[in-house]
C-alpha cells in the first residue's frame, strides 16, 4: 500500500521538496487556502488584503463571482477543456468580444494571435515575427526592462541577476536607455537617434523596439507620453516595428485597457497575458497589424494555446469594459493611493522615498533595504505587499483594480503604519508639515 504523506501545520514539504528556486513563498512564508475578491485567508484562518493581485494576473481580483459561475457552467456541460488551436465556440466568443468591445471602439485593427499561455511565450513570438517580417535580427529594448524568464524574452530584459540564469549569451538585442534614465533634462530619445544615424556607432538598424509604457518589475518607471510618442515616431522614421509589451500594464492596470492609450500610439505588436484571462487561468495574446501577419500556419505553435477555461472567463471579464465607467473607477482609486503615498514621503523626508506610477501601478522607491523591511513588516500584519526595482528598492502597490474603497484604505492603513514603523526602526524622524 501507498503511504500517504500528512498534510503538514508548517511549510515543511515545500522546503524538502520543491526546488530551491521558488521565490514569492520567501516573501509571503505562510500556506494559502482561499481567495475572494481582495482578500486571501490560510489555512488558519488569518487573513490578508492583496495589494500583489497575482503580479498583474487578478486585476479583477480573486474569484470573481460572474467568472466563476460562467466557468461552472461550462465546466458542468462538458465544454471542451484543451483544443490547441482548433476552433471552439468559447475561442470565437472570445474572438467576437474582444473585437466588439475593445478592438473596435479603439479604431484598432489588429489580427489576434494565440501563443503559449504566458506573457514570455507572447514576447518569443512577437520578436519572432518582427525580425521575420523585417529579415532584421536585433531587437532594440530598454535599460530596467523586464519580459520574461525564456531565452529571447531574457535577452530584451535588463536585470543582471536574471540574464545571468541564461547561462549562454544572449544575443542580438541592444539595450538603450528608459525615459529618465539620463537625468530628467535629457531626452534619452535623441541620445538614441545619434546612434542610429551614425555609421560608427556599432549599432545596425534594429528590426523593432519593445517597451514598457510603464516599468513593473524594474521599479515602477513611467514613461511619459511625449517620449511614447516621439518613440513611436522615431520607429516610423526608421522602419523599425514598434512592440508594447502590455503583459502586466494592459487590461486596466494603468487605467485605460491598453496602457498605450494614454499616450495615444498605435504599437505594431502588442503583447499580453497575466489578466488578460480574467481570473488568473492561463491565457496570451498578440495582437499584430493585420499586414505584419505573415506567419506560416504553426511556425510559432503551443499545446495549450487553446486554454478554453480561459476564454470563458475572459469573455466574461470584457463586461468590465463595456463603458467608461471602469477606468473613472481606477482613476478615483489611483488619485487616493497618490495622496496616502504623497503624505507619507512629506511626512518622513529623512527616508528620501520618492513616489512613482499612474493608476493603479504605484509605488514609493527608498533607499536599499528599506522596502523590503516594509514588505515584511506588512505581511506580518496581513497585507501583501512585493518589492520591485533591481535592487527591491520599490514598495509596489497592485490591488485588485475592483477592490472596494474600504479594502483600499485598509491596505493603505496598514502600509503607512508598517513605513513609519521601518523609519523607526533606523531612527528616521517625523517631519510635522
Ligand atoms: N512582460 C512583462 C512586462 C512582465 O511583467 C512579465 C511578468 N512579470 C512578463 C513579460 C512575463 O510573463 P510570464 O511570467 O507570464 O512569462
Amino acid at each position: 500500500m501507498i503511504e500517504q504523506t500528512k498534510l503538514s501545520d508548517g511549510l515543511q514539504i515545500f522546503e524538502t521538496l520543491e526546488s530551491e528556486v521558488r521565490s514569492y513563498i520567501r516573501s509571503f512564508p505562510t500556506k494559502f487556502k482561499r481567495a475572494s475578491g481582495y482578500r486571501m485567508w490560510n489555512t488558519e484562518g488569518k487573513s490578508y488584503i492583496d495589494f500583489f493581485a497575482g503580479a498583474g494576473a487578478l486585476n479583477y481580483g480573486h474569484n470573481h463571482p460572474g467568472m466563476k459561475a460562467k466557468l461552472m457552467d461550462y465546466i458542468m456541460a462538458d465544454g471542451v477543456a484543451h483544443s490547441l488551436d482548433m476552433a471552439t465556440e468559447a475561442k470565437e466568443l472570445f474572438l467576437a468580444r474582444f473585437s466588439d468591445v475593445i478592438l473596435k471602439p479603439r479604431s484598432l485593427d489588429y489580427k489576434v494571435m494565440f501563443p503559449g499561455p504566458t506573457g514570455a511565450n507572447s514576447v518569443e513570438s512577437a520578436l519572432k515575427l518582427a525580425r521575420k517580417v523585417t529579415g532584421r535580427q536585433t531587437v532594440m529594448s530598454f535599460t530596467n526592462a523586464f519580459h520574461g524568464m525564456t531565452l529571447g524574452a531574457l535577452a530584451v530584459t535588463g536585470n543582471k541577476f536574471k540574464r545571468s540564469g541564461a547561462g549562454v549569451p544572449l544575443n542580438h538585442t541592444i539595450s538603450m536607455p528608459y525615459d529618465g534614465y539620463m537625468g530628467k533634462d535629457l531626452n534619452t530619445l535623441n541620445f538614441i537617434e545619434s546612434f542610429l544615424n551614425d555609421s560608427g556607432s556599432g549599432i545596425s538598424l534594429p528590426a523593432a523596439v519593445i517597451v514598457e509604457t510603464l516599468q513593473g518589475e524594474g521599479g515602477i518607471n513611467v514613461a511619459s507620453t511625449e517620449w511614447l510618442v516621439g518613440l513611436a515616431d522615431l520607429c516610423k522614421r526608421y522602419g523599425m516595428l514598434l512592440i508594447v509589451d502590455d503583459v502586466q500594464m494592459g487590461c486596466g492596470r494603468t487605467g485605460s485597457f491598453f496602457s498605450f492609450e494614454r499616450a495615444g500610439i498605435t504599437p505594431d505588436i502588442v503583447c499580453m497575458s497575466k489578466s488578460i484571462g480574467g481570473y488568473g487561468l492561463p491565457m496570451a495574446i498578440t495582437l499584430m497589424k493585420p499586414e505584419l501577419d505573415l506567419w506560416e500556419p504553426g511556425e510559432h505553435n503551443g499545446t495549450f494555446r487553446g486554454n478554453n477555461l480561459a476564454f470563458i472567463t475572459a469573455t466574461e471579464a470584457l463586461k468590465f469594459w463595456e463603458s467608461g465607467n471602469f477606468s473613472r473607477d481606477i482613476e478615483v482609486k489611483a488619485e487616493l493611493v497618490r495622496n496616502v503615498l504623497e503624505g507619507i514621503v512629506r511626512s518622513l523626508q529623512g527616508l528620501n522615498g520618492e513616489t512613482r506610477g499612474i493608476g493603479l501601478m504605484q509605488g514609493i522607491a527608498f533607499e536599499p533595504g528599506v522596502a523590503d523591511r516594509i514588505s515584511m513588516l506588512a505581511f506580518e500584519r496581513g497585507l501583501i505587499i512585493e518589492t520591485s526595482g533591481t535592487d527591491s528598492e520599490v514598495v509596489k502597490i497592485m490591488p485588485p483594480l475592483t477592490i472596494d474603497g474600504e479594502g483600499l484604505a485598509e491596505g493603505l492603513r496598514i502600509l503607512t503604519e508598517c513605513v513609519y514603523e521601518a523609519a523607526a526602526e533606523i531612527k528616521i524622524p517625523v517631519t510635522h508639515v
